[in-house]
This record gives structure tokens, C-alpha cells and sequence, in this order.
């Protein structure tokens, strides 16, 4: 059996259409496949690889952490550099406030993590989500997404659970004293890239201080520079009471994180009850991994180059099939009238070597999400091949 027949025949599939591309090796915004095939990746892994594929000075921090250990202890026992060093790397980009960081594996388990220090610092029960939002696929992740669809199958999910209109305002009266926290994407990715305004996260601010609600902000796909802040909540002069990141932390190895006040954090090293428990959280290598990304991006001006990129994008995406741009940064979406426009363009992009995608919950719009270290001519190139694409549908 080739690849393809192994991969369809014993690696559980998630979907009836999966893309099926090959790849040996990655490399910048650049995919390669087994017979010489190129392709630009415009969703950088699902928002992954914000600094590129296997950045010189990851591979480097990877090389260096291999060398000396891999898994030593579950998280939160043993002093572990990788760990101690990117806290504080972390904890720089952020408010003085923002000072205590878990790290776990993925942006699943930081929601998870999140959602129950809030029960347990608040010692409340109910927790608001948004309509359209995704918060990733375990159980508690689920339970607080905003897509009805994928939720059904599941039930009974997490009781307590309130959902409403992201972005708008007259919606934040139903957060109450009895709210432990109200959970929302900064800039919404699944449902297509959506993001409230300003008014709304300074009253979302303020109603959570008035009711003593913890403000969770999930940024695994809006941190790391990806909308040209270096966290997206910095675009709304606001900041949250715990931030959830994942993703592009790791710069292409497995990390995620949940960051609030050392006040807050607190409460889950008390004893008897267990806070969270993680045995590869914040794994040594991709923790040095992740570190490294940090670097990257600060000394590489990566975050001050998006909302430039991004208008070149814009400027350059114009066609009368194009019914919309939605951004805040390299967090895009294209919008057709409908999928069935839309798939054709797709796989015709990749045919030509670039690779984009479309929302889970927004099948007409094409994402793009590239490594913000992509080039303007690369930029050109990859919108040359989309319009080109278009064109022939
Ligand atoms: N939150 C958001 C906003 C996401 O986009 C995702 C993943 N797409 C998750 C959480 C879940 O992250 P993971 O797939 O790493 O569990």
C-alpha cells in the first residue's frame, strides 16, 4: 500500500473529504510533496506556523533541549528552564497582571484548564459562551462552543452553560453575580472571522468588574502576533482575567497555555481538592520550541508587518466573485456566495501550489491565515494563483 491507501485505511479519518496532500518537507511558507510538488501554505497549519515551518532558531532550541532531557515529571513539580524561561517570556508580552502561566498541551486542554479555575475561584457555576464561537472538541471545550450542529451528538454536555450574541452588547445583561465567567474568542475564527468592536469588549470590561465575572479571552488562533497586536485584546485597550493560547505558541510543536494573576492561580494549589493535572504539559522541547517563537517574532518585527501584508492581501483580492474580506490582521476570510462556489476555487489553488481552506462553521469563505513571515512577493504569487482560480471557475 502507498501512503495515501495507508492513510485512508488505518488512521482514523475526521472527515469524508480530507485534502490528501503528501508532504516531505516544510520549510518557510513552503510545503513540498514526494514527487517535486510546491506549495504555498496560506493557513500556516490552522494558524500554526506563524513564524514559518521549522524556523532556523526553533530547530536550533529543539536541537539544544534534545541534548539534555526530554519528559521528566508531570507539570508543576520539577524546576524545568524550558518551562521557567518562557513564563517569563510570556508574562513580558503581557499586563503586569497577567504574571502566572499553566502550561499544557494544546488550546483544548487550556480551555479546560481556564473554565475550571474560574468555577473555582469564583466559586460559581454558570459560565456564558458566545453564539458561533470554538473553543476546540473535548467535552468542556464543546460544551461551551456556540454551534448547535456540532453539539447535538453529544448531549448531555457541561450543565450551566448560558449562550449569547457575540458582539453585541445588550446581550452582556444576562452576565450576573452568579457568573463565574464568560468565555469568548477575541476575534472569532471559526465562524469566519468576526470581531466585535471596541464599545463592546470596554462594556464586556466593565459588566465583568461590576459582577465580579472572571473575563476569559481564547486567543489560540488570535494570539502571537497573527492580527498585528502581539495579543489580540491589545487592539481594544482591555485586558482579560485569564488568556487562553495555543497554536502558533510553539511554532509548530505541540504547547498551549492558560495565563492569569498569581491571586487567581492560586486557588488550584490548595489543598485536598486537585486544580488541573497535565503529565506532558508544557513538555520540555516544545516549551523551548515556544520560546524560541517568542523570539522570533519580537526580534524579527513580525507583529508590525501584519496589518501591511494584510492590505496588500486586500488590495490585490478584487474580483466580482468576491463578496466580502473580513480581517483583523493575517486572520482572513474571503467570502464566495456559497460552497459550492467556493470548493472548486480550493482545490483548484492547491492544483496550482497554494493551499487554503474554509471556516467550520463558514463554508463560503476561504481562510487565509499565512505565516506572517510570508514575503509581498509571495503574497502577489498566491494571489496571482487565486484570482487565476477563480477565473477558471
Ligand atoms: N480555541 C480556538 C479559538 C481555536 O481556533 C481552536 C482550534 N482551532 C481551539 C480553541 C482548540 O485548540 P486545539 O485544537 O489545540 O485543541
Amino acid at each position: 500500500m502507498n501512503n495515501r491507501q495507508l492513510f485512508l485505511s488505518h488512521l482514523a479519518q475526521t472527515t469524508d473529504f480530507p485534502l490528501l496532500i503528501e508532504i516531505e518537507k516544510a520549510e518557510g511558507v513552503f510545503l513540498y510533496g514526494p514527487k517535486g510538488e510546491k506549495y504555498m501554505d496560506l493557513i500556516a497549519g490552522i494558524g500554526v506556523s506563524n513564524i514559518g515551518h521549522r524556523h532556523p532558531k526553533v530547530l536550533a532550541a529543539i536541537h539544544d533541549q534534545l541534548d539534555k532531557y526530554l519528559h521528566l515529571m508531570v507539570y508543576g513539580e520539577y524546576v524545568q528552564q524550558p518551562q521557567t524561561l518562557l513564563a517569563q517570556a510570556l508574562v513580558n508580552t503581557l499586563p503586569p497582571e497577567l504574571d502566572n502561566v499553566y502550561l499544557v498541551n494544546s488550546g483544548s486542554e487550556a480551555i479546560e484548564g481556564a473554565l475550571k479555575l474560574a468555577k473555582r475561584y469564583n466559586n460559581r457555576r454558570e459560565i456564558i459562551s458566545c453564539t458561533d464561537a470554538y473553543h476546540g472538541s473535548s467535552h468542556g471545550a464543546l460544551s461551551i462552543g456556540g454551534n448547535e450542529v456540532f453539539k447535538r451528538a453529544y448531549r448531555p454536555l457541561l450543565p450551566g452553560i448560558r449562550n449569547i450574541a457575540y458582539g453585541v452588547e445588550d446581550q452582556l445583561s444576562f452576565i450576573t453575580t452568579e457568573t463565574a465567567a464568560i468565555i469568548l474568542e477575541t476575534v472569532q475564527g471559526e465562524a469566519g472571522i468576526r470581531v466585535a468592536d471596541k464599545n463592546y469588549f470596554r462594556a464586556l470590561r466593565e459588566k465583568c468588574n461590576q459582577t465580579g465575572t472572571l473575563l476569559i479571552l481564547d486567543e489560540v488562533q488570535a494570539g502571537f502576533g497573527r492580527t498585528g497586536k502581539f495579543w489580540a485584546f491589545e487592539h481594544f485597550g482591555i485586558q482579560p482575567d485569564i488568556l487562553v493560547c495555543a497554536k502558533g505558541m510553539g511554532g509548530g510543536m505541540p504547547i498551549g497555555a492558560f495565563i492569569s494573576s498569581k491571586k487567581i492561580m492560586d486557588v488550584f494549589k490548595e489543598n485536598p481538592l486537585l486544580g488541573h493535572i497535565t503529565t506532558f504539559g508544557g513538555h520540555p522541547v516544545s516549551a523551548a520550541a515556544s520560546l524560541a517563537t517568542i523570539k522570533a517574532i519580537i526580534e524579527e518585527n513580525l507583529v508590525e508587518q501584519v496589518e501591511e501584508k494584510a492590505e496588500l492581501f486586500k488590495s490585490l483580492l478584487k474580483h466580482p466573485k468576491i463578496k466580502e474580506i473580513r480581517n483583523k490582521g493575517l486572520m482572513m476570510a474571503v467570502a464566495f456566495d456559497s460552497f459550492d462556489v467556493l470548493k472548486p476555487i480550493i482545490d483548484r489553488c492547491i492544483d496550482g501550489g497554494v493551499i487554503t481552506d474554509w471556516f467550520l462553521y463558514c463554508d463560503n469563505a476561504m481562510r487565509i491565515a499565512p505565516p506572517l513571515t510570508i514575503s509581498n512577493e509571495e503574497i502577489r504569487l498566491a494571489c496571482k494563483c487565486i484570482l487565476q482560480a477563480i477565473d477558471e471557475e
